[in-house]
């Protein structure tokens, strides 16, 4: 490691996307400013408003006239987490950033342990569910199989109940800025760069305040893009149904047309017909949606848009001997 590096390896950034989450800000703070008061570096708390409805920022200016350590990345609008925590990492000027929920469930008491963790030389410190107790019922059972399916369908292994809860070291942020895809699932995308990780259990606490920002249908789409953005397995699969069926076509007809020379079978068979035709229509269906899937996100993904646009950026101030690194590195993009 050379001079430079060691010199700036004292900075955490910890990233909080915020939408609609005025009401338990403040104590977010207050536990936050008291879990990273023992860290042995400097540290700053971004938090990304995605374009709230409430006064989120206006809670936000309020605790930032309080404490100088925290800067807020106002999106144009509601873009949506994933959005949310991309354009943290993209702003986050630490050596290492962690990412945070900002309604408690990620209880900030972790943040030590996390940071003693990467000191030790690991480049991802992931929070694992220890148990998913504050979680109703349907969605434990809805996140199990839905993370078995994506563990078969997939080449990368995404860890099971692990949430975006993390710490990542300045290179695997660099990593991450590298992958331009507009789809960003980003528990798959934290998941394909590598680099050393370790999972740290964790208590996952119910919400503070508020009511969830991913209701269900959301989390069904974040799901599916889970699927589209890092496996091609269901077109095969779609490919493998098809010859299925075909083969079954073709021992059918032979079957049918042995019997008619056989037997002389007149005219039958129209119920066959009807549940023939209504299953290849419906397999047919299926299997076009499926690739009207995988085309939707090439055509977001050709269109080039960015994944965020921004309003305004206030970082806080550092001492110069502290902060010396670039926001990003020159060779990305
Ligand atoms: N969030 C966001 N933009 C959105 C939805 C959510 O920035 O469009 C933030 C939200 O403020 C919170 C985090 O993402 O800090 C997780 O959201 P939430 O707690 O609603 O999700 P859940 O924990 O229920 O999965
Ligand atoms: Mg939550």
């Amino acid at each position: 490691m050379d001079a430079e590096t060691k010199k700036t390896r004292g900075m955490i950034s910890i990233v909080v996307p915020c939408f609609n989450e005025s009401r338990g800000l403040v104590l977010l703070h207050e536990r936050l400013a008291r879990a990273i008061q023992s860290l042995p570096m400097s540290v700053e708390i971004l938090f990304v408003d995605d374009g709230s409805e409430d006064d989120t920022v206006d809670v936000i200016h309020e605790l930032q006239r309080a404490d100088s350590h925290i800067g807020l990345l106002q999106l144009s609008r509601n873009f949506g987490k994933e959005a949310a925590l991309t354009a943290g990492l993209e702003y986050a000027r630490g050596d290492a950033v962690i990412v945070l929920d900002a309604d408690l469930q990620d209880p900030p008491e972790s943040i030590p342990e996390m940071v003693q963790a990467w000191r030790e030389g690991y480049d991802i410190v992931a929070m694992k569910r220890a148990d998913r107790s504050s979680d109703t019922f349907f969605k434990r059972k809805t996140a199990g199989w839905y993370y078995a399916i994506l563990g078969k369908l997939t080449a990368v292994r995404i860890p099971q109940n692990v949430g975006d809860f993390r710490l990542l070291s300045r290179r695997a942020v660099d990593a991450l800025s590298q992958l331009p895809e507009r789809c960003r699932y980003m528990k798959g995308i934290f998941a394909w760069i590598g680099y050393r990780t370790i999972e740290i259990p964790y208590k996952r606490e119910p919400r503070a305040a508020g009511d969830t920002k991913l209701p269900f249908l959301k989390l069904l789409a974040l799901a599916l893009d889970g699927i589209t953005s890092f496996s091609i397995a269901p077109l095969r699969l779609a490919s493998a149904a098809g010859a299925a069926v075909a083969v079954g076509a073709l021992l059918y007809a032979l079957a049918v047309f042995a019997k008619t020379l056989l037997y002389g079978d007149p005219v039958a068979g129209f119920p066959t017909l009807v549940i023939m035709i209504s299953f290849l229509g419906g397999m047919q269906l299926l299997a076009i949606g499926l690739l009207g899937e995988y085309i939707g996100r090439l055509l977001i993904e050709s269109k080039q848009r960015p994944t965020y646009l921004v309003d305004s950026v206030e970082l806080p101030h550092f001492e110069p001997d502290i902060v010396s690194l670039p926001r990003r590195s020159a060779a990305i993009r």
